[in-house]
This record gives structure tokens, C-alpha cells and sequence, in this order.
């Protein structure tokens, strides 16, 4: 299947091509030229189905054609090594728990998935060398593309993170690992990392001496497998006899996660609408009230995943939707939430149900419940355990919210980092030396 750009003013590019690249010439975003429709026999059995083999069919429908069955099988069943269960919260709200995975967020499975077909590829191509993976994080995406990567042959990773800019728990996650992954903490902000990257892959030097490529969330190869788990909660809900009327709840930032299932639904999947929720950052919430999409700089908030100014897979949403207004409107509404309103639902939740909400599945939470109808059952995303905001939640909570096993092995390994300055030429001078 061929992949066209959003901005329209690139050619078509292979897979191969948009997961290598991860945007286009003209710096739009690739889109699959076809959505396929599921049979309805998958969804009258869907209930009899594991996770892993809903997720096969999902993805068999996006990269069937350019992967062998065989790999792709191995691909998927290999990303999802961790369930992701559908949890009750109250009588008609239930949570989908997306971080079951090594970094405990929903970023575990595109990257596990993407570092997988990007091995593919290497071995297709006869292992011409090294594939190196340069990835600039303020914290999670860092973490997720790090274990997503690791010990996969041929792919050596550098995660760029500014120096006490992210928190113990998110360097630990990074830091620790060794093998093929590499962290480098710049002296420096998010945005030297971002423009070390950005440099690196511009500059005829180093991509005469090593071949780079980005991990970006915009990569097809990270967005489109989001879709399996919307598929895997509505088998869960099915086996309940709760399906028939399905509204799903998105805490978003860059809205990646929320376009692919958007994209679900346009497989077919019963979806009766979503709903996008933001926190301070308004920016989609007011573009359904007004039709215009007028971005801004982000402000900080605790559901700090969140905080995007200019969602870069807006772009996507539109161009699903052939730039419709009133199209996007039918099936998506929006709600946005200040961090007062975030910490107010969390306790509430608490107090009520005893179910820990992290702040950004508590924005999902609160928008459930502030407009489903009777006939209806709603699913938030849950996108992060809790204790990664160990902090926020045990202040908001008064808590002592337990540390997960997994997590807590991280905090146990050896801090390993490459010290580097935030200038391109001294980032330069360490890439070729390697
Ligand atoms: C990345 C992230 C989000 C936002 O997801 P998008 O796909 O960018 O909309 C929400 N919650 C958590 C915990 C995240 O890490």
C-alpha cells in the first residue's frame, strides 16, 4: 500500500519509505491511500478472539500487503507482550488500561511495534549496517522508544534529554538500559535536543557516515498500531453484552492516539463517537466550537503529556474527515479541563470507586461522565499508571501511591549518559567518532 502526504505535495511513498523517513518532503504527515473495511464475521466473533489475534487481523488490514503474513504475525505477537484490560470504574464507565507495558504508558506499543518492522526492514534489505534511531525527549517518549528498541539487532538508539529537565522516574527509564541504547543528556532545554535531531538529520556529514532515522510519534509505524487496542476493548465490552452503544473518551496531546481510533472506526468498528479531552490546552476543543484551528504555545499543566499547543496529527483528523467541519463534529466532541477541575475528578473518583486515575486519564474519566446518556457505555483511555506521576498523585490523593515492580527495577539499574553540550558541532564530533 502506498502512502500519500497530507500537505499533498510529496509523492506517494512504500511503507519502507514512510517508517523510514516518518514525514514527508513537504513535511506532511503519510497517510495510508486506502482504509479497509473489516468483514462483519470479525466482529460477530471478535469476542472470541485474543487481543493478539484482533490486533493481527487490525494490522493485516494496514501492512498486509508490503509484510509477509508469517513476519507479521512474529511483529504483532511480539509488540503486545502485556494485555491491555478493560476495567470497571463505575456501572457504565470502565477504564482501558493502556500501561501494562515496560514504561507503563500507551506509548509502548507503537514503539515496540515500530522498532519491530523497522528490524524487518533492516533484514530485508540484507542488514546494510546499522540503522541509528535519534529520538529528542522531554520525558515519556524517550522512555517508550528506548524499551520499545531495546536489544533489537541493528538499530542503536540516542535519546536526546535535557540535563534535570525530566523527572528520576522518567530518566531512570532511559538511563539504565545499556545494550543499544544510548542516552546523551544535552546542557541544555527540550528544544536543543529537538534542533540537535532536527540538525543531525540534515547534515550531509553524518548521514554520508551513518544511517539515521527518526522515531518520531508521527511515524505511520507508531500511530496506525494504536488502533488495535480500540478493537481489543470493544471484544472486551462485547463479551460483556455492553457494546451496543460505545463511546470512547481520548485524553490527547498531539492527538496520535485518538486518530487511530478514528481510523478504527473507519474499519468498521463500532464506535457510536469519541470524545477528545484536553486539559488547559484548548486548541481542538476550540476548533469544534469555531471551525478554525488557531494554535498556540502550550501552557504547563499536571497532565503534562498533554500539553501541546499545535497537535501535530490534527493534520491527519482533517484529512480523514476531507477537511469537513460539520464531519468531524459528528463524530468527535471535545471537553477541556483545568488543573483544578483534574485534581477535583481524580479525589472524586477515588473517594467513589477507590479506582486511581492518573491526571490524564482523569480528563478521560470526567468527560465520560459529564455526557453519557443511559443507553450508553463509555471507555477512557487510560494512557499512564498512575505512579509515574508519583508526586502529583500522592499530593493530590494524600497518598502513598505503591511503585510498580517494573518501575521500580529501573530506579535499581546504573545511570549510564553521555554528557553533551547543546552545540551541534560538539553532538556532530560525538556521532562521528562512533
Ligand atoms: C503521549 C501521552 C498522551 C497524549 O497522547 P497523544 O497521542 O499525543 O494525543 C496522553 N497521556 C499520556 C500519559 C501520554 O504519554
Amino acid at each position: 500500500m502506498n502512502y500519500y502526504s497530507t500537505n499533498g505535495k510529496a509523492p506517494m511513498a512504500s511503507l519502507e519509505k514512510a517508517v523510514v523517513k516518518g514525514l514527508a518532503e513537504d513535511k506532511g504527515l503519510y497517510m495510508p491511500e486506502r482504509v479497509k473495511t473489516l468483514p462483519q464475521s470479525f466482529f460477530d466473533t471478535i469476542d472470541q478472539l485474543s487481543f493478539q489475534e484482533i490486533a493481527y487481523t487490525v494490522a493485516d488490514a494496514f501492512f498486509g500487503e508490503d509484510v509477509p503474513a508469517e513476519d507479521l504475525r512474529r511483529i504483532v505477537y511480539d509488540t503486545l507482550s502485556f494485555d491491555c484490560p478493560l476495567v470497571p470504574v463505575t456501572d457504565s464507565i470502565y477504564s482501558l488500561e493502556l500501561f501494562h507495558g515496560p514504561t507503563l504508558a500507551f506509548k509502548d506499543v507503537g514503539a515496540r511495534f515500530m522498532a519491530r518492522l523497522l528490524q524487518y526492514f533492516i533484514k530485508k534489505e540484507g542488514g546494510k549496517g546499522e540503522v541509528n534511531v535519534l529520538v529528542a525527549t522531554s520525558g515519556d517518549t524517550g522512555s517508550a522508544v528506548a524499551n520499545g528498541f531495546l536489544g533489537v539487532d541493528g538499530i542503536h538508539v540516542y535519546v536526546l534529554y535535557p540535563k534535570g529537565k525530566v523527572s528520576a522516574i522518567q530518566e531512570c527509564q532511559f538511563t539504565t538500559l545499556g545494550q543499544n541504547i544510548t542516552a546523551i543528556e544535552v546542557d541544555g532545554v527540550f528544544d536543543d535536543c529537538q534542533r540537535l535531531v532536527k540538525s543531525a538529520f540534515m547534515d550531509a556529514d553524518l548521514n554520508a557516515h551513518m544511517q539515521l532515522t527518526s522515531a518520531n510519534s508521527i511515524n505511520v509505524a507508531r500511530f496506525l498500531p494504536q488502533a488495535f487496542y480500540y478493537f481489543h476493548a470493544y471484544a472486551q465490552l462485547k463479551r460483556m453484552g455492553k457494546a451496543d452503544e460505545m463511546v470512547v473518551c481520548v485524553p490527547s496531546g498531539n492527538f496520535g492516539n485518538i486518530c487511530a481510533g478514528l481510523f478504527g472506526k473507519r474499519m468498521g468498528l463500532p464506535v457510536k463517537r469519541f470524545i477528545a479531552s484536553n486539559n488547559a490546552n484548548d486548541i481542538f476543543y476550540k476548533y469544534l466550537q469555531t471551525g478554525h484551528y488557531d494554535p498556540k504555545p502550550s501552557v504547563q499543566t499536571i497532565a503534562n503529556a498533554m500539553d501541546v499547543g499545535d497537535p501535530s496529527n490534527f493534520a491527519r483528523v482533517y484529512d480523514l474527515y476531507g477537511k469537513s467541519h460539520a464531519a468531524i463534529c459528528q463524530d468527535i466532541s471535545g471537553a477541556t479541563y483545568t488543573d483544578t477541575e483534574i485534581s477535583a475528578t481524580m479525589k472524586d473518583v477515588y473517594a467513589r470507586t477507590g479506582y486511581i486515575c492518573d491526571p490524564h486519564g482523569a480528563c478521560g474519566f470526567r468527560a465520560l461522565e459529564a455526557s453519557l446518556q443511559p443507553s450508553e457505555t463509555g471507555v477512557f483511555l487510560e494512557t499512564a499508571h498512575p505512579a509515574k506521576f508519583k508526586q502529583t498523585v500522592d499530593q493530590i490523593l494524600g497518598g502513598d501511591i505503591e511503585i510498580p515492580a517494573k518501575l521500580a527495577a529501573f530506579m535499581q539499574g546504573e545511570k549510564q549518559s553521555v554528557a553533551m553540550s547543546k552545540s551541534f558541532e560538539d553532538f556532530k564530533h560525538y556521532l562521528l567518532s562512533r
